[in-house]
C-alpha cells in the first residue's frame, strides 16, 4: 500500500488533478496559500488518507517563512477544524468537512486576485491553463485543442477527464485489455479524490 505522510506528498502530487497540482506547486513556490486554497487542499489531502498529525507537519514545513508561534496561532486551528478535531459538535461527530467535489469547486467561491483555489479549467484564462498543462507534461496538441473546445463549451470536468485519459493512456489500455477494470472503474471522474485514487491505482 501507499505510504501517505507529510514527506510523500511531493512525490504523490504528480497524480493529483490539476486543481490540486496547482495548489501544491503554488504552495512550494510561495511557501504560502490563502484561506480557501488551504481549505480546498487540506480536505483533499485528508481525502487521500493523510492523517491530521501529518497534515499539520505538512503545513508547518510548507510555511517556511513564519514562526512556530504564528503557525500555531493562525493556521493550526483551521487544519484541525477541517479534520473535525475541534469545532462544533456536529462537525466533530462527522469528523470534519468532506473533501470538495468538482461541482462544489466549480460553482462556489470563485478565486479572486492572488488566490489559487478553484478549478483551473474553469477559473484560468485559456492561455494560463495551457501553460499550466504544459508545465505538468501535457504537450500533446490534440489534447490541448480538445481541452480548449471543452472549456469553450463550459464542459470543464470533461476537459479534466480528457487530460486524465491522456496522462494514463497506457495504463488504461492495459487494464482494459486484461479486463481488470470495467466500465464502472472508468466512468467519468467528478471528484478530485476519485481522480487521485484512480490515477494512483493505475500507476502502481
Ligand atoms: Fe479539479 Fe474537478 Fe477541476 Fe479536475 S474538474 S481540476 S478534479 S475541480
Amino acid at each position: 500500500g501507499a505510504t501517505i505522510n507529510a514527506a510523500s506528498i511531493d512525490g504523490l502530487s504528480q497524480h493529483f488533478p490539476l486543481c490540486m497540482r496547482n495548489l501544491h506547486m503554488t504552495l512550494r513556490k510561495n511557501s504560502h496559500l490563502k484561506h480557501f486554497g488551504r481549505l480546498q487542499y487540506t480536505l483533499f489531502l485528508k481525502g487521500i488518507g493523510l492523517n491530521l498529525e501529518d497534515c499539520l507537519i505538512f503545513w508547518r514545513q510548507a510555511f517556511k517563512l513564519i514562526t512556530d508561534d504564528t503557525f500555531n496561532k493562525e493556521y493550526r486551528y483551521n487544519v484541525r477544524h477541517a479534520y473535525g478535531d475541534v469545532g462544533g459538535d456536529a462537525i466533530r461527530r462527522g469528523r470534519g468537512y468532506s473533501p470538495f467535489s468538482c461541482q462544489k469547486i466549480l460553482t462556489e467561491h470563485p478565486p479572486g486576485n492572488g488566490e489559487t483555489h478553484g478549478c483551473p479549467y474553469r477559473h484560468f484564462s485559456i492561455d494560463n491553463l495551457t501553460t499550466l498543462l504544459q508545465t505538468t507534461g501535457v504537450n500533446d496538441r490534440d489534447v490541448l485543442r480538445g481541452v480548449k473546445e471543452d472549456v469553450e463549451k463550459k464542459r470543464y470536468h470533461i476537459a479534466c477527464n480528457r487530460v486524465f485519459e491522456f496522462a494514463y493512456k497506457d495504463d488504461i489500455k492495459r487494464v482494459k485489455e486484461d479486463k481488470s477494470w470495467g466500465a464502472a472503474e472508468l466512468d467519468t471522474i467528478v471528484h478530485p479524490n476519485s481522480y487521485f485514487k484512480r490515477a494512483y491505482m493505475l500507476s502502481t
